[in-house]
This record gives C-alpha cells, sequence and structure tokens, in this order.
C-alpha cells in the first residue's frame, strides 16, 4: 500500500470494478430497459460518492441519488453531468443552489414547491413530487393527494417530473401485501395527477429490495443503492433469486505491536477478556471511531494471513486488540483485514451487521472519516 506510507496504515480499499460489476448485474437482473438511478447519498455508503458516481456515470447510470444539496453540489463539482435527485429536498435559502447546479428537488411540502418555483426566473423549475404511500416518514399523503394536486396546478412556473413513493417492508417476504399495498395506492396517486393534467416522466417505487423482490415495482427507473455496493445479504431475504454481487469495500490495518499475556491476565477497558492460556495479544490501531461497532468487542473476528482471530476485550475508540496466539505468522506490520477477504476467509459487513444487530449499510455508512478510501480497480 504506497499510497499509505507516511500515514496510519488503516484504510478501506474501494473496488471499483465491483461497483460497476454489481452495476451491470442489476440491470440484467432488472431489465435492461428500465432505467437505473445510483443512490449515493452518504458518501455513497461510505464508499466516496465522487469516484464512484464517476464510475457508475462511465457504466451507464442514469441518474443519481443523493440525501442533501450539499451532496449534490459536490457531484456537479466532480462534473457528473446525469440528473441527480435530491431525495432529502432543500432547505429555505438552497433554492438558487438547487437551480444553479441543475439539481433536481424531492418535494413534500406546497411551501417547497412555491419557493422553488418562484426562484426560477426562467424556465420552470423543475421537481419530483414524493408521495407517502405507507412509509410514514417524508411525502403527501396517498389519500389526500387530491388536493395537493390541485394546489400544484396551481403553481406557475413549476414541472412536476416525476412522482415517487418508498417502501417500508420490501425486504420482508412476509409483509408482501403490504407492499402490494403501497404499489397500488401509488397506481391511484398516478391516476389522480394525471386526471389533473400532470405528465410526470418517471414515475419511481423500487429501493434495492423492491427492485428484486417485486418486479412490479420497477416501474420504468428503480432506486438502487445497496446492491451496488455488494451489500445484498442482509437486504434481499433468504432464498429469493437476486443478481450475483461482489462486495465493493474492505477495511484493513495493520498490527502496531504484539505481546505476551500470561495466563489469568486481563486487557482492555473493563478488563472483560481474560486470557485462558499464555496468549500473544495483537494491538491495532483502528476503533470505534473508525467505524469499528463497540460492540464487537469480545464478539469479532478479524483475519490475517487468510486465519481468524478474536477481538480480545473491549473495542476502544483507536485501538482493537486480538489474539493471535494460533497465528505463527502475525508479526508487526502484518495486515488485517476486518472487513473484505484474505486467501479463503472472508468477513462481510454482513456479518458485523449480524453479530451487532443493525444492517450492513449502517456498517459501510459508519466508516470513519479519518479512514482514507483507497480505490483500486478501472
Ligand atoms: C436510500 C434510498 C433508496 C435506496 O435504497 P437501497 O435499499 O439502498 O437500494 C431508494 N429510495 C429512497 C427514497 C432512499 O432514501
Amino acid at each position: 500500500m504506497n499510497e499509505l506510507s507516511g500515514q496510519r496504515p488503516t484504510w478501506a480499499e474501494i473496488d471499483l470494478d465491483a461497483l460497476a460489476f454489481n452495476f451491470r448485474s442489476v440491470k440484467k437482473f432488472v431489465g435492461s430497459e428500465i432505467e437505473q438511478m445510483a443512490v449515493v447519498k452518504a458518501n455513497a455508503y461510505g464508499h466516496g460518492a465522487v469516484p464512484c458516481a464517476r464510475r457508475l456515470e462511465a457504466e451507464g447510470a442514469d441518474w443519481f441519488a443523493v440525501a442533501t444539496v450539499e451532496e449534490g453540489i459536490e457531484l456537479r463539482q466532480a462534473a457528473i453531468t446525469k440528473p441527480i435527485l435530491i431525495l432529502g429536498g432543500f432547505w429555505p435559502g438552497q433554492e438558487l443552489q438547487v437551480l444553479n447546479h441543475t439539481l433536481t428537488p424531492v418535494i413534500y411540502r406546497i411551501d417547497q414547491a412555491e419557493a422553488i418555483a418562484s426562484a426560477s426566473k426562467h424556465e420552470p423549475a423543475i421537481a419530483h413530487i414524493k408521495i407517502d404511500t405507507g412509509m410514514g416518514r417524508v411525502g403527501f399523503r396517498w389519500d389526500a393527494v387530491g388536493e395537493v394536486a390541485d394546489l400544484l396546478a396551481a403553481i406557475p412556473n413549476l414541472k412536476i417530473d416525476g412522482l415517487m413513493t418508498h417502501f417500508a417492508v420490501a425486504d420482508k417476504l412476509d409483509e408482501s401485501d403490504f407492499t402490494n399495498e403501497q404499489i397500488s395506492r401509488f397506481a391511484d396517486v398516478v391516476e389522480v395527477f394525471h386526471g389533473r393534467g400532470f405528465r410526470p416522466r418517471y414515475l419511481d417505487l423500487a429501493n434495492s429490495p423492491g427492485a428484486v423482490v417485486h418486479p412490479l415495482s420497477r416501474s420504468t427507473l428503480v432506486r438502487i443503492g445497496g446492491l451496488l455496493y455488494g451489500l445484498g445479504g442482509d437486504v434481499i431475504p433468504k432464498g429469493v433469486d437476486r443478481p450475483e454481487l461482489k462486495p465493493v469495500m474492505s477495511v484493513k490495518t495493520k498490527i502496531a505491536m504484539i505481546k505476551r499475556v500470561p495466563a489469568g491476565e486481563a486487557i482492555g477497558y473493563g478488563l472483560t477478556y481474560r486470557a485462558e492460556r499464555d496468549s500473544l495479544i495483537a494491538t491495532i490501531p483502528i476503533g470505534y471511531h473508525d467505524g469499528v461497532p463497540r460492540s464487537l468487542s469480545n464478539k469479532g473476528q478479524v483475519i490475517i494471513n487468510g486465519k481468524f482471530a478474536w477481538i480480545a476485550g473491549r473495542v476502544s475508540m483507536d485501538w482493537i486488540t486480538i489474539d493471535v496466539t494460533d497465528i505463527d505468522s502475525a508479526e508487526v506490520g502484518s495486515v488485517v483485514t476486518l472487513i473484505g477477504s484474505d486467501g479463503d476467509s472472508t468477513v462481510l459487513a454482513e456479518d458485523i451487521a449480524g453479530l451487532t444487530n443493525t444492517i450492513s449499510y449502517e456498517i459501510t455508512c459508519g466508516i470513519g472519516s479519518r479512514v482514507p478510501r483507497i480505490f483500486v480497480g478501472e
């Protein structure tokens, strides 16, 4: 890792070829006629928004989605030219940023539609309308859209180019009835808008589990995040046909110190780990600020030279101790894989999520800002 000489040897490796593979794999799975919006919010789920978006644009992504205007501007400044949907909409005072950077805001309140339309001095402001069909988060409620459509129609200088909704339980097979209900409510909403003379070009519902599990929800555009990063393991139900995916992020560091700890001694905050035998304990320069959950203390495994080693004691802010007693080859400077593969051994973000009661998205999003992303492939 030449790129890391002169700094702490803790890094996240981002495999852009794997990202491109996943993009093509999803495209093949959902149907090549269906447009794909690549969701790169939250720094591309921790993977690095700009390099990921550049590669995805080169692969043919039709749209990008981010959460905030700030994230959208970052992409525009990196010369991303495809349309960018701002899933979280804009905040008062950001109207001109939206318009000047040709960002497409999602709108979920009438005052937002008024604000963007009146800020646009020449062409009509373009917006997508978020419909709440059962998620209960932002969006106009599906059962009150008649009045909403009337109010929107009365706003001059506004072009509604998309209607969208978001699924609450598309990842749960036994809740398919609810997802189907959301799909049917959305179809009704589209009817209402058509009845008022709106002809939105984009009608989109599906996130990753929607696109895989509920073919009806694919419409003509799918919004794909997790699958692009290879994170299908915990949001696509077991046993369901799925696109082939490759993990994109690996997280690695190097052993900083190895010491003998005699049987009976305890180590780390809280002295929660006690050596049962004379042990070799290695310390690695990564901690919970870097995104290794503290709840992985005494629970998680890492890989050294293809062999698993247990986390021994508490995960602290900047350090983790691991038991390398059975790994003869471990030495100062040995590479330690916390997420990813080494030899025949693999730790997936999904594995860590399973041990810490969350989903893989939170694990990759949580890889800290002081962990440099090293991009490989291309
Ligand atoms: C984050 C998000 C997505 C992407 O969801 P994935 O499960 O990562 O594919 C799609 N639509 C909306 C509105 C989102 O907020």
